[in-house]
C-alpha cells in the first residue's frame, strides 16, 4: 500500500533502448525506421518509429529514436500504449493525471484529518471519533471511501495513458 505514490518511476515501464539495435542499424546501414509490433495490456500495436542519424566528431554515425509524439532526438523511448520519450511520459502524467490524483488525494486528507485518521489513504480506515454524529461520520467515510476508489482507478489506468 505505502508503494501508492503519486511520481511513477519510469524503471515501471518497459523500454526500448537505440543500443539494443546497434548491431542490426550497424549492419543495415541505411535504415531510417524500426517497425514494431507488440501487445501491450491486451491491445495490439504495430508501427513504426522513425529514426534519426547523426555523426559525432570521434567517427562513425550515431543512431535515435525520433519520439513518435514530439519528434525529439531520443536513445531511450518508454512504453505507454505507444512507446513515447521520457518527456512524453512526464507531460502525460503531468497534466492528465498528476494534477487530478494529487486534487484526490489532498481531498481525502481533508476528510481524513476531520475523521482524526492518520493522513495517506495507504493507512487505511480508522474510527469514528468521540463526539461525532454518526450520520456525519458515515457521510465523511462515503467519500472518502469514493475518493480512495478513484485514486485507485485511475492509479491502475495510468498506463493506458498514450499522450
Ligand atoms: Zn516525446
Amino acid at each position: 500500500m505505502a508503494a501508492l505514490a503519486t511520481t511513477s518511476s519510469l524503471s515501471n515501464y518497459p523500454r526500448l533502448t537505440i543500443a539494443q539495435y546497434r548491431d542490426q542499424l550497424r549492419q543495415s546501414g541505411t535504415a531510417s525506421s524500426i517497425d514494431l509490433a507488440y501487445s501491450y495490456r491486451g491491445k495490439a500495436y504495430r508501427y513504426s518509429i522513425e529514426l534519426s542519424k547523426t555523426a559525432p566528431h570521434y567517427g562513425g554515425s550515431r543512431y535515435w529514436f525520433r519520439c513518435p509524439s514530439c519528434s525529439n532526438r531520443v536513445a531511450v523511448l518508454y512504453c505507454a500504449g505507444t512507446y513515447v520519450c521520457r518527456g512524453c511520459i512526464g507531460a502525460c502524467y503531468g497534466s492528465q493525471l498528476q494534477q487530478p490524483i494529487d486534487r484526490l488525494f489532498s481531498r481525502a486528507d481533508t476528510i481524513r484529518q476531520r475523521l482524526g485518521w492518520q493522513s495517506g489513504i495507504a493507512h487505511g480506515s480508522g474510527t469514528k471519533p468521540k463526539g461525532m454524529h454518526s450520520k456525519t461520520f458515515d457521510r465523511l467515510v462515503n467519500e472518502h471511501d469514493r475518493l480512495t476508489a478513484k485514486i485507485w482507478q485511475q492509479t491502475l489506468d495510468k498506463l493506458g495513458c498514450t499522450h
